[in-house]
């Protein structure tokens, strides 16, 4: 069986391009994969937080990973936080990896570069993601396409590690869904929808009430033609609109494209809201009864459980083949 491993961070709200990218993928794999799925709270920290919000959100995140779909009969469902492992293994590799490949990092430059106080966590975090992934010998990492980057610096630090100290790590590959790599923000088609976007007209939280959807997508930016097709380099706005009611209606673009010959952009828009508040009810309902239920726990516990076993042999592998006495 295939190993898979992927996280999300614990910070902001879970939106529809996490869902429709990574999260959909998660689900898909935990079918055939031995899957660990990590709420990744060490790297939440990467920026300061109010402590009581991060815990909550840390929960929140675990509900969501569950009303979604993820079972924790089939798949690994834990907080990194709770696998201490997950933090020594970064420090044995940041003394792999170096200053320069961790300063062309984009999001580094983008979320910090220019700043004498950002964190030197912000600096290190694509670190602890290859640490991350290296620990569980992943073999598929489903993302979305901002973290390509990152995935190409973990297979080099597990290429470099194995050429200087043997042959510890599995080198893995990652996944990406071309569809759904890339879900831009409403608010502006040019960039990605995000959990860090300033403004909430950017994104459609997963718990987000229908009437508040609808009105996000109304108020979507498209641009001033009337034609409806696929173009994402000249129409950004549209193309979003038919890459989202595509992925979740399960209807091609070809299709869609030809049923909206003729008709308006705010056609488009809102049967977008339509099909996506269908998409999100069974799972709103699903998170609500969940974190009544108080089972939330139980399930982190297990999984904390289930992570620490399965990365203590690679561990040990690291420390031994550095030279460390075990
Ligand atoms: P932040 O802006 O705080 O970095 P984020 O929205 O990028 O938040 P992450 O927790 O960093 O969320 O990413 C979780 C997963 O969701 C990753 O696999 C990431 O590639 C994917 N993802 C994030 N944004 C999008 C998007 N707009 N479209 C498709 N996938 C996305
Ligand atoms: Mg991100």
């Amino acid at each position: 069986v295939t190993r898979v491993f992927s996280g999300m961070q614990p910070t902001g709200v879970l939106h529809l391009g996490n869902y429709l990218g990574a999260m959909k993928q998660f689900i898909a794999l935990q079918e055939e994969g031995e899957c660990y799925y990590c709420i990744v709270d060490l790297h939440a920290l990467t920026i300061p937080r109010d402590p009581a919000e991060l815990r909550r959100r840390t929960r929140e995140l675990a509900g969501l990973y569950v009303a979604a779909g993820l079972d924790p009969a089939k798949a690994t469902i834990f907080v990194q936080s709770h696998n201490p492992d997950h933090a020594e293994a970064a420090w044995l590799l940041q003394c792999v990896a170096r200053i320069g490949e961790l300063s062309r990092m984009t999001q580094f430059k983008d979320k910090g570069k220019d700043s004498e106080s950002a964190t030197s966590g912000l600096f290190t975090y694509p670190v602890l993601m290859a640490a991350d992934i290296l620990l569980y010998q992943t073999e598929v990492v489903p993302v979305g396409e901002d973290q390509r980057q990152h995935m190409e610096l973990t297979r080099d630090l597990a290429e470099r590690f194995n050429r200087q100290y043997g042959e510890v790590f599995t080198v893995p590959d990652v996944r990406i869904q071309k569809a759904t790599a890339r879900i831009m923000g409403l608010d502006n088609p040019e960039k990605k929808m995000s959990k860090s976007a300033p403004s909430e007209a950017n994104y459609i939280a997963l718990l987000e009430e229908p009437k508040s959807i609808l009105k996000k997508f109304k108020r979507a930016v498209t641009d001033s033609g009337t034609e409806i097709r696929f173009d994402p380099e000249q129409k950004a706005g549209v193309s979003n609109l038919l890459s989202i009611y595509s992925a979740v209606s399960g209807q091609s673009i070809d299709t869609l494209v030809e049923q909206y010959q003729g008709k308006g952009y705010g056609h488009l828009k809102v049967d977008t809201a339509e099909a996506v508040i269908a998409e999100l009810e069974p799972l709103q309902a699903r998170y609500h009864q969940l974190m009544e239920s108080g089972e939330i726990d139980d399930i982190l516990a297990k999984g904390a459980k289930q992570a620490r076993a399965a990365t203590a042999e690679t561990l040990a592998k690291m420390k031994e083949a550095m030279g460390l006495i075990l």
